[in-house]
């Protein structure tokens, strides 16, 4: 689970997270939207320390992410994170990608680490293209590997800012179908998107993010058809 309470962060002089105050239990899935610069992205980071935060506190399955380095990295290697942009090492192969953090990192043995990378290929459905590299794959493809290659860490909790949205149309779904799979098979999920037909069918709760606030949170169904706040009403006249 993940714990933030009464969260604030500052990039500078500028205010950009405002007491939040947030509970993921195991096996939720949420789904973050809001307008652009509203700080999803900056909450996201905070969550696996790539951003520190000035006050309040986050703790993830018990430990405290604070300045120590230690929990730092227990935490990271408890919470994957997909980003918009794929963010694989171009000059290693698809299979090199998966096991990079697994033998340096985990101490897996390399032919351990490469079995798990191909079992987590094969549930992206991409075995084939293992021995590839990045450049040789289409973007959706990229993105699965880089999701297989978060899985092969063994998270307990996966963080997805924008994992569609550098894509072209036809390749957004094969990714969203990726992570409804996660999503079945009971994975612990934060997912910035604005997806929203993915956010009815996978997110059991739904959280609008405005200036830095959580301003409105909800069970998709009640969110999407009777939203209470007039900041959240504008947001979905807008995209939907
Ligand atoms: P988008 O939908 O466009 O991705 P977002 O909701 O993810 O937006 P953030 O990227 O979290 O928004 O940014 C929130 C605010 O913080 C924005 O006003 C942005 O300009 C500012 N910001 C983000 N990163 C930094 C930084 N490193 N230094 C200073 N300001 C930043
Ligand atoms: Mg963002």
């Amino acid at each position: 689970a993940i714990t933030i309470t009464g969260m604030n962060k500052w990039y500078g002089q500028f205010h950009v997270l405002r007491d939040i105050d947030l509970t993921v239990q195991r096996g939720e899935r949420i789904v973050i939207c809001g307008p652009s610069g509203s700080g999803k992205s900056t909450l996201i980071r905070c969550i696996n320390a790539l951003e520190e935060h000035q006050q309040g506190s986050i703790v993830v399955d018990g430990v405290p992410l604070s300045s120590d380095l230690k929990n730092i990295d227990k935490i990271r290697s408890e919470v994957g994170m997909c980003f918009q942009h794929f963010n694989l090492f171009p000059h290693l192969t698809i299979l090199e990608n998966c096991t990079l953090a697994p033998i340096w990192v985990r101490k897996t043995p390399k032919k351990e680490a490469e079995e798990t990378a191909m079992y987590f290929l094969e549930k992206v459905k991409i075995p084939d293209q293992a021995n590839k590299y990045p450049g040789q794959l289409s973007g959706g493809q990229q993105q699965r590997v880089a999701i297989a290659r978060s899985l092969c860490m063994k998270p307990r909790i996966m963080l997805f800012d924008e994992p569609t949205s550098a894509l072209d149309p036809e390749m957004i779904k094969e990714v969203l179908d990726t992570m409804i799979q996660l999503a079945e098979e009971g994975m612990t999920m934060l997912c910035v998107t604005h997806e929203m037909g993915f956010a009815r069918q996978v997110a059991n709760r739904v959280i609008f993010m405005d200036a830095g606030q959580i301003v409105e949170q909800n069970a998709p169904e009640p969110f999407f058809t009777n939203p209470q706040n007039d900041r959240t009403k504008l947001f979905l006249s807008q995209i939907l």
